[in-house]
């Protein structure tokens, strides 16, 4: 069976890769750049399940594989669940993770440290010819002030997952999946992909 996921992201294809493919047998993961290309969709949504079904859709109907897409992002309690599903462009363009990770540090700087609580979530979405289906993935810490660790990416050096004292940047790859929020999202995808 083949699946496309939606994505150009090497990180995003081999997690799942790691995380999906062992659990199905036969199963062939592709990505965008293994596919004829077509115009991407903007993500334009207000949820992460939103901006994670249009991207699966799209998929779908171009390529006719059942398509997986996800959308994920950091959710900061003291600025009301912000960034949100702005969690990539949130210093104002897409993409840079150390500006963005920077105007969130300033914007907390007065915040005491027992109020640092955050989230990273991930809404999965599947679309094939049975239909549509999103599963979600929570991983709940909390933020330190000073980046620490060179694993990830994003926001990861900064976010300490809860009952750990290590940032999710110095976790490896598999630490990392144990717990992840794209990790339980996507372990929940597997009795759909079945
Ligand atoms: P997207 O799901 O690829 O659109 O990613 C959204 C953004 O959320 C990323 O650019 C990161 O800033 C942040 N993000 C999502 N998942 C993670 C993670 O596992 N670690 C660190 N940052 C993340």
């Amino acid at each position: 069976m083949r699946v496309l996921l939606a994505s150009r992201n090497a990180k995003k294809l081999a997690e799942m890769r790691r995380i999906v493919a062992p659990r199905i047998p036969h199963l062939e993961v592709v990505g965008l750049d293994d596919v004829p290309a077509y115009g991407e969709v903007p993500e334009t949504g207000a949820t992460f399940a939103e901006n994670a079904l249009l991207k699966a859709r799209e998929g779908h109907r171009h390529t006719g594989l059942p398509t997986v897409a996800d959308d994920s992002g950091l959710t900061v309690d003291a600025l009301n669940g912000m960034p949100g599903v702005l969690s990539a462009r949130w210093c104002g363009h897409h993409g840079d993770d150390g500006a963005n990770l920077r105007l969130v540090l300033g914007q907390l700087q007065d915040t005491p440290d027992e109020r640092l609580g955050a989230a990273f979530v991930c809404a999965v979405a599947l679309v094939g010819p049975d239909g549509e289906q999103v599963v979600h993935g929570t991983m709940p810490g909390h933020l330190i002030r000073r980046p620490r660790g060179t694993n990830g990416f994003g926001y990861d050096p900064i976010f300490v997952p809860e009952g750990f004292e290590l940032t999710s940047a110095e976790l490896d790859a598999e630490a990392k999946d144990a717990i992840s929020h794209r990790g339980q999202a996507l372990r929940a995808l597997v009795p759909y992909l079945q």
